[in-house]
């Protein structure tokens, strides 16, 4: 999952595209009516055929899911399965075919109606009832779900930094209130890394850029720059240090309120090198299959649509090989958009030369 800035803006910039998409039923702005605005343009972001072809066309993501499900056939035989944000309905159809008894998807955006109509073109519309509405609100259909519970969920819910549009929430919701005591969830575990980069870019393109604009002091533009995270592919040959696995989330265990916290991190100079942002990534993991199946959205692989999180620092950290900047990631949701994450990085850089020490802290809105 993912609502890229450029596709909101896309689907934004469109009530067009929800207009586009209408078949029968309310659009998904008239079923939000009352909802604030980034609740509305979170659900229209999905309503675009262009974001689920983006997500789909992402080969590590849409094939891990596939083998996930296909190589635990065992596991998926006569269940019910629970697809949280089914989208196109991608993952239900794997579920179906994997053997399952039925598989109820949940997804509030309209691109449900050509789920619906996928689903039938593919001859699966008695496994699946594809059901248009919140999760946290949609009438389940309990004939289908013994003792009103589900035996498997399987949710492709991660955004940008894994947390950005805070969609967990829904899963965990979903689990506490569906699954069944011993139930599994597609996947169950996910790993925050960090590392630092130098970036040859920093000084002219940017954030120096920002300095002098044909003659112009442009600084108010480079706030911004030091205050968003970039969403970026990251090229192996620019991290410095090494990566640093900073949270775990067991997806079976974990609670919402998790999911603001509060982290240490240790980064291992490689090499003699400039400091100019630190990344971050995450890794998924499907631990219960009968062999476990992971990916990495990292700089080490193959390129996913999440690319990687790069925070930029004020200041430039100039380290030597061996040396070890010490610091804390601390992220949480904003307090008025749940969706947007507040996220402060501190970092302390102690070494023998004292002219490089460095301390410092950063803060970011990802919005
Ligand atoms: N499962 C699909 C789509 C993943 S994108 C695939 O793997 O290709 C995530 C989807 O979850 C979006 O279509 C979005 O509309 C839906 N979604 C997010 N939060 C939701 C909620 N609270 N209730 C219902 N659907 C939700």
């Amino acid at each position: 999952m993912e609502a890229l800035p450029s596709y909101s803006a896309h689907a934004n910039g469109s009530s067009m595209a929800s207009t586009l998409v209408r078949t029968t039923g309310p659009t998904t702005e008239e079923r939000l009516a009352g909802e604030d605005h980034a609740e509305i343009r979170y659900f229209t972001s999905y309503d675009h055929h262009g974001i689920h072809e983006e997500m789909l066309k992402d080969e590590v993501r849409t094939r891990s899911y596939r083998d996930a499900i296909y190589q635990n056939k065992h596991i998926f035989k006569d269940k019910v399965v629970l697809d949280v944000g089914c989208g196109t309905g991608i993952l239900s159809m794997f579920a179906a075919r994997a053997g399952a008894r039925h598989v109820i998807g949940v997804d509030m955006s309209s691109i449900i109606d050509k789920a619906k109509e996928i689903v039938a073109a593919n001859g699966m519309s008695n496994v699946i009832t594809l059901l248009q509405g919140k999760m946290e609100e949609v009438e389940m259909p309990l004939q289908h779900m013994p003792g009103g519970k589900v035996d498997i969920i399987v949710s492709e819910w991660m955004g940008y930094f894994l947390l950005y549009e805070s969609m967990l929430d829904t899963v965990l919701y979903a689990r506490d209130k569906y699954l069944t005591a011993g139930g599994k969830i597609f996947p169950d575990k996910a790993t925050i890394y960090m590392a630092a980069i130098e970036d040859g870019e920093y000084k002219d393109d940017k954030i120096g850029f920002w300095d002098n604009v044909y003659g112009f002091n442009f600084s108010p533009m480079k706030e911004s720059a030091l205050t968003e995270p970039l969403v970026d592919t990251v090229e192996i040959k620019a991290l410095v240090t090494d990566p640093c696995p900073v949270l775990t989330l067991d997806l079976n265990t974990v609670t919402p309120a998790d999911l603001a916290f509060r982290v240490p991190f240790s980064l291992r100079a490689q090499r003699n090198d400039f400091i100019h942002a630190l990344i971050a990534w995450f890794d998924i993991e499907f631990t219960a299959c009968h062999k476990p199946i992971r990916f990495s959205t990292g700089p080490h692989t193959k390129y996913t649509h999440w690319k990687q999180t790069v925070f930029y620092l004020r200041e430039v950290l100039t380290v030597e090989e061996g040396e070890t900047l010490y610091g804390e990631l601390e992220n949480k949701p904003n307090s008025r958009n749940k969706r947007d994450l507040d996220i402060k990085i501190a970092y302390e850089l102690d070494c023998s030369d004292t002219s490089r020490e460095a301390k410092g802290r950063c803060a970011y809105r990802m919005c």
